[in-house]
C-alpha cells in the first residue's frame, strides 16, 4: 500500500469512527428528550386522577347533605304528628268529662289509645330516623376529611407538575437545540436510516452498545469476531438480528 493511500485509509477510518460518535451523542441527546417526555407524559394523568377523585367525593358530599335534609324533614314532619295527635287526645279527653254514657266514653278511650299507640309509633321512627342521621353525620365528616386531604395531595401535585413542566422545558428546549447541532453535522443518508431505525423502535432507540456480549436493543448474542469489527470501528455495524447500529460502550469514553 503506498502512503497516500494509507494515509486516505486512515482518515476515512477516522471519518467512520466520528461518525459512530455523533450517532451514539444524537442517540444519547434523543433519549434523554424521550424520558423528558415520558416523565411530563405521566404527571398531568395523576393530576386529573386527583381532580376526578375530588369530583366523585364532592358529589358524595352533596347526596349525603341531601338525605340529611331529608331525614331532618321527616323528623319534623313526625314531631307535628306528635303535637297533633297530642292535641287530639287533649280534646278527647275533654269531651270524656262531657259523655253521656259508657259507649260514648270508651269510643274516645279507643280515639285516645289508637293517638297514643300513633304517638310511639312516630317516636320509633324519629329514634330509627336520627341513627340514620348520626350515620349520614359521620360519613360526611369523613368524606370531607377526604377531601380535604385530597385536596391537598391535589394542590402538591400541581405545584410539582407546574416545576417539573418549567424546568424541563428549559431543558427540553436545550436537548433539542443540542440535537439540532448534531444532525447538521450527520450526513443525511445516516440521518434517515437513524431516525427511521428510531421510528420502528419500540424504546427509541437506534443506537445501542454492545452488552454482555449481546445487541443492547434486541439483547441477541453477537459473535466475538463482530464484536471485534464493532470495537474496530473501521465501518458502521448494524444488529443482523434489529438493525440498530451498534457501538462498544467505550465510544462515549475516548
Ligand atoms: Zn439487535
Amino acid at each position: 500500500m503506498s502512503k497516500e493511500k494509507a494515509k486516505n485509509q486512515e482518515a476515512a477510518e477516522r471519518s467512520v469512527e466520528e461518525k459512530l460518535r455523533n450517532l451514539y451523542e444524537l442517540q444519547k441527546i434523543d433519549s434523554s428528550i424521550d424520558r423528558i417526555k415520558i416523565l411530563r407524559g405521566e404527571l398531568p394523568l395523576e393530576v386529573q386522577d386527583l381532580e376526578d377523585e375530588i369530583a366523585g367525593l364532592e358529589t358524595r358530599l352533596s347526596k349525603l347533605q341531601e338525605e340529611k335534609k331529608e331525614l331532618e324533614k321527616k323528623i319534623s314532619d313526625k314531631k307535628n304528628e306528635i303535637v297533633d295527635a297530642n292535641a287530639l287526645i287533649k280534646k278527647y279527653q275533654e269531651q270524656q268529662n262531657n259523655v253521656r254514657n259508657n259507649r260514648e266514653y270508651d269510643s274516645l278511650s279507643k280515639e285516645i289509645e289508637y293517638q297514643t299507640l300513633e304517638i310511639e309509633l312516630c317516636e320509633k321512627r324519629i329514634k330509627e330516623f336520627n341513627a340514620e342521621l348520626k350515620e349520614k353525620t359521620e360519613a360526611e365528616e369523613e368524606t370531607n376529611k377526604l377531601l380535604d386531604e385530597r385536596k391537598k395531595d391535589l394542590e402538591d401535585k400541581k405545584e410539582e407538575l407546574n416545576s417539573i413542566i418549567s424546568e424541563t422545558q428549559k431543558e427540553e428546549e436545550d436537548l433539542q437545540k443540542r440535537s439540532e447541532k448534531v444532525q447538521s453535522i450527520i450526513e443525511p443518508r445516516l440521518l434517515t436510516a437513524y431516525k427511521r431505525i428510531r421510528k420502528n423502535a419500540r424504546n427509541g432507540l437506534a443506537v445501542v452498545t454492545v452488552e454482555r456480549d449481546a445487541c443492547g436493543g434486541c439483547f441477541n448474542k453477537i459473535p466475538p469476531q463482530r464484536q471485534l469489527d464493532i470495537r474496530s470501528r473501521k465501518k458502521i455495524i448494524v444488529c443482523e438480528y434489529c438493525g440498530r447500529i451498534l457501538v462498544d460502550d467505550e465510544l462515549h469514553n475516548s
